[in-house]
């Protein structure tokens, strides 16, 4: 079965109502990166393809209440040419300018990046540092949920594109003394996923030096977006110095269980996550940027 029709709605509540009025039978696509590649080798199941591509409240990317919002369907170029999130969400900024190319860019968005579940997906590994909310509608039923738990299985999400439709990712608005930050390591000719990746989130203490708190968010070290919950632990009320990460690169190289690849051994990822977790702090406590080439 291919679909029969492809609807182009203008504003979230039609994007609903054709959810509702196909019962399970049509498909969301956004920009098509990864579902059009999946189609190639199993066929999309749905009698109706819904593209939210062009929905403007989608794509809003905005603070409100102590928060900001990302909109579903906000491509990683929008994403990385925000001013609010070059302030305010710099751990995703440097993960949406880590996708692919610039044409992959311009149309992939940060909500099929989610939904698509890879456990090493850039931007939802940057969500995942953030402890992002994500916001669902489904008929006239509005959910939220941390973003971790959407997370099933490689591939496997527990958003169901056919009836729900994510409207946005939130998360409180940072501090001033909030820092995130994001790396990857990647093949030099590659234009997909990474070797390791790792988004952090952390909040230092009124010296500015002292780890109050820290999320660290690595991929693909586990079958989803992993937590490294016991390098986390270690890290809390330490000063940090060169000492310290060289420290926690080796907690984080022992907590994280990755697999051996086409991409690389497993003992080359827990090494290089360990790197990562050390250049990423450095990086940002050191009040540079990342830089990646195109
Ligand atoms: C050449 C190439 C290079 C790539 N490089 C990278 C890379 O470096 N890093 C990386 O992380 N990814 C990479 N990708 C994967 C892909 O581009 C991203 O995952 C992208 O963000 C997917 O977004 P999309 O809008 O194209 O999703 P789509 O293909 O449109 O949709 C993907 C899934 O999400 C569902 N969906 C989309 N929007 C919503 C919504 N609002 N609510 C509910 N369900 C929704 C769809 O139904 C589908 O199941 C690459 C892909 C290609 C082809």
């Amino acid at each position: 079965m291919t679909w029969e029709n492809y609807y182009m709605p203008s504003s979230i509540e039609e994007a609903l109502s054709l959810l509702d009025k196909h019962q399970g039978e049509a498909r969301l696509i956004a920009g098509g990166t990864d579902l059009m590649v999946q189609h190639k080798s199993e066929p999309i199941e749905a009698k109706a393809l819904i593209d939210i591509g062009g929905i403007p409240d989608l794509k809003k990317i905005h603070e409100e209440n102590g928060r900001v919002y990302v909109g579903a369907a906000a491509t990683h170029s929008q994403v990385v040419s925000s001013p609010l999130l070059k302030e305010k969400g710099r751990v995703l900024v440097d993960a949406a300018k880590a996708v692919g190319a610039l044409q992959i860019r311009n149309v992939g968005t940060i909500a099929g990046n989610v939904v698509t579940a890879q456990p090493a997906a850039d931007t939802a590994i940057a969500l995942v540092a953030l402890d992002a909310c994500v916001h669902i509608q489904s008929g006239s039923e509005k959910l939220e949920k941390p973003v971790l738990d959407t997370f099933l299985g490689p591939g496997k999400s527990s958003i169901n594109p056919s009836k729900e439709l994510i409207t946005a990712f939130s998360y409180p608005t940072p501090t001033s003394l909030e820092r995130t930050g994001f790396i990857r390591f990647a093949r030099r000719d590659s234009l997909a996923l990474p070797l390791v990746n790792l988004g952090f989130w952390l909040i230092l203490k009124e010296d500015q030096k002292t780890v109050k708190e820290i999320r660290i968010a690595v991929g693909p070290m586990s079958t989803v977006p992993f937590r490294a919950r016991e390098t986390e632990a270690s890290m809390k009320d330490v000063q940090i110095s060169e000492e310290e990460l060289e420290k926690a690169g080796l907690v984080i190289a022992e907590e994280v269980t990755p697999r051996d690849s086409f991409r690389g051994s497993a003992d080359f990822k827990k090494y290089l996550i360990g790197v990562a977790l050390k250049r990423a702090i450095k990086v940002v406590l050191d009040g540079k940027g990342v830089d990646w080439d195109d």
